[in-house]
């Protein structure tokens, strides 16, 4: 065995259950003091997406912020917490989900990720990043994933929370980037990001988690559980078996598998706590059309994109006009004429950032022409 997973049971967001249970984590892991140090300056990066309340379960709940903040503090460290939002600053996320409270409490800091371009030479294909100052200033980083699903990587879990170190409007620039060699060439781009930043320890909010369209709309899912360990691979791969999603459909792992990034092999994790099979959630509803899209072989999917993927459209009735996809849109192809949001399709690369960042949930997905048959058929042998 090379890595360590803990999985302890949370029922609920009640401060001192919450406290326990990710101390009870950690100890299963050797105690916190394996990965920090008295006096040193610690980020706690949440995931913050964009500003909801905590009920709506998009964003890191306050109270396993708080938690942590505390335990770096009784260590004797000194914690901050920072992130970059899609649209807005950190410090107005923050108190749009609850966690902006926890730090006036508490009397930490909320950093805002200026940008700096910084070179990783150490990367296998992704040797510049632009990330924010803080990012590498500060003596360690602790992870405060959510579990969440994501309609472009399937589940977004402690390696895809690093994507919050690049500043808002570079998050953009990375799908147009990467988007022309598909999933598996963006998810390189979060594997080596993930290692350069390299945080200390990831620690998941899998206490109620999100399924179906997440990121930004999916549903809250009650799990009961808080995943810890010092590898990112390792930390999701656990959690892909517990909400029952076999590796090769999450890009992350599919990569990290089939490069060598981290431990993504079960037989190499010592799992800890509880056991997965003891936990599984066999019901998790994945994102829309996202398990077929996964399993169409690239050369195919290259072939026949435009039947075989799934484009963003606007919900008129649901669309309040907004205009925050607009902002969000990497690619500029948002436009609103009068009484409309339009997409341009042509221009569209279906990065999905619109998706992630709509307030109403009016974007939804509409299925190429492939896409919608096999779709039909598998309902109708009652697959779902
Ligand atoms: S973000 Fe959503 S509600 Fe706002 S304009 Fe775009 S589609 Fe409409
Ligand atoms: S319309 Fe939406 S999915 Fe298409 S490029 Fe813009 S943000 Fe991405």
């Amino acid at each position: 065995m090379s890595t360590t997973v803990s999985i302890v049971r949370c029922p609920e967001y009640r401060e001192e259950q919450v406290y326990k249970s990710i101390a009870e984590a950690l100890d299963l892991l050797g105690g916190l003091r394996q990965f920090i140090s008295p006096g040193e300056k610690v980020l706690l990066k949440p995931n913050l997406l964009i500003g909801r309340p905590p009920e709506k379960c998009v964003t890191t709940h306050p109270l396993v912020v708080k938690a942590v903040a505390r335990m770096v503090r009784e260590a004797g460290a000194f914690p901050v917490i920072g992130d970059s939002p899609q649209l807005d600053s950190a410090r107005k996320a923050c108190d749009k989900c609850g966690i902006g409270d926890v730090a006036r409490e508490l009397g930490v800091e909320i950093v805002e990720f200026e940008p700096v371009d910084l070179s990783n030479p150490d990367g296998r294909v992704f040797k510049n990043f632009t990330l924010g100052k803080v990012v590498k200033e500060v003596d360690k980083i602790i992870n405060l994933a959510k579990l969440k699903t994501h309609s472009l990587t399937t589940l977004t879990l402690a390696v895809k929370n690093m994507f919050g170190c690049v500043p808002a409007a570079r998050k953009g620039q990375w799908h147009v980037r990467t988007h022309t060699a598909g999933k598996e060439y963006f998810a390189r781009m979060l594997l080596d990001l993930y290692y350069f930043v390299k945080p200390t320890l990831n620690i998941v909010d899998g206490i109620i988690g999100m399924e179906g369209q997440g990121p930004g709309f999916g549903d809250p899912r009650p799990i009961g559980l808080v995943i810890a360990g010092a590898d990112g691979v390792a930390v999701d791969r656990v959690i892909a078996e517990i909400v029952n999603i076999p590796a090769e459909q999450v890009p992350i792992l599919m990569v990290a598998l089939r490069d060598g990034y981290g431990t993504g092999r079960l037989e190499e994790i010592a799992v800890l706590g509880e056991s997965i099979e003891g936990v599984k959630v066999a019901d998790f509803k994945t994102p829309q059309f996202q398990d077929m899209m996964a399993k169409i072989p690239g050369p195919i999917m290259r072939l026949l994109k435009a039947y075989l993927t799934a484009q963003p459209t606007v919900k008129k009735e649901q669309c309040v006009e907004c205009e925050m996809c607009l902002r969000a849109c990497p690619r500029e192809c948002i436009t609103h004429p009068a009484g409309a949001i339009r997409i341009n399709e042509e221009a569209c690369i279906q990065c999905l950032c619109c998706m992630e960042i709509c307030p109403q949930g009016a974007i939804e997905l509409r299925p190429g022409f492939l896409l919608k048959l096999f779709s039909g058929i598998r309902k109708v042998f009652g697959r779902n």
